[in-house]
């Protein structure tokens, strides 16, 4: 029988903009109980407002994931009220696009730091809960650039997506024995606040033109509630989703 997601607990992070808010607006439709984290609380506390005027059901928890404590309390949080996490969904990110030799390493730096260091930090909070419960699943949000590289300017970007990939298949490979589904979303271009955090001007400006074809943050929504909607025994490894239109 497949998993309902009515009354399934989810864990998303980044859910004050763009992909995580609009899933955490579709998963709660259907009846999930979600628990926003993000640095904007301002933000997550208006999606609690919305969802919960709905008849949903919602928590929000101010979270930077470059601390771990913070991504522990929001999962410890979400444990507290509703008593087992069912799915988390790592989808914190940034991306700074420019060329290696304009060495923004601070920016870097943050893209590894929330890319990387957000997602283990998620995997680490969830991973003694969901071994307890023999349950639960694991959604990390890579991109297509963790399956190729632009450049010049993606580099950075890319090698974090790719982290994201062999993260998540090792963790895929780890968890068999405790029944934990591991999915790896990757989206092409979606119409949110991502390429904004470019501070380059000319590569924002090939990435204004380039997202032009975006798709809306709604299509990743969908798919990710797919994959959780599958029979207990199956798992959706891999999702790319891109434009029809998208040829990167
Ligand atoms: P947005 O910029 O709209 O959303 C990014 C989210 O990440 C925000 O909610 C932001 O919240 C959060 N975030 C950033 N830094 C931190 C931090 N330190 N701690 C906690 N949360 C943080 O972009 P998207 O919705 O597009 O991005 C979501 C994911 O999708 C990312 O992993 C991105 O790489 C991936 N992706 C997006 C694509 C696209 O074309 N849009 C394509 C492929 C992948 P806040 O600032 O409030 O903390």
């Amino acid at each position: 029988m497949a998993v309902n997601i009515e009354g399934n607990v989810v864990v998303i992070t980044g859910a004050s903009s763009g992909l995580g808010e609009s899933t955490a607006r579709h998963l709660a439709a259907k009846g999930a109980k979600v628990v926003l984290g993000a640095r904007r609380k301002d933000r997550i506390d208006a999606l609690v407002k919305e969802i919960t005027a709905k008849g949903g059901s919602a928590l929000a928890f101010k979270t930077d994931v470059t601390r771990r404590g913070d991504v522990e309390a929001l999962v410890k949080g979400a444990k507290e009220k509703y008593g087992r996490i069912d799915v988390i969904v790592n989808n914190s990110g940034v991306m700074s696009i420019a060329p290696m030799s304009a060495l923004k390493v601070e920016e870097w730096d943050r893209m590894i730091d929330v890319n990387i260091k957000g997602l283990l930090y998620g995997v680490a909070a969830v991973l003694p809960i969901m071994q307890k419960q023999k349950q639960g699943h694991i959604i990390n949000i890579a991109s297509v650039a963790g399956i190729k590289i632009f450049a010049p300017g993606g580099a950075v970007y890319s090698a974090t997506k790719f982290a994201v990939r062999a993260l998540t298949e090792g963790l895929r490979m780890e968890t068999r024995a405790y029944n934990i589904r591991c999915t790896m979303i990757s989206p092409g271009a979606v119409a949110t606040e991502l390429a904004e955090g470019t501070s380059e001007e000319t590569a924002k400006e090939g990435l204004r033109e380039f997202y032009k074809i975006a798709i809306p943050a709604d299509s990743i929504a969908r798919a990710i509630a797919n994959a959780i909607e599958q029979p207990a025994e199956v798992e959706i490894d891999e999702v790319v989703i891109r434009p029809t239109a998208q040829e990167f």
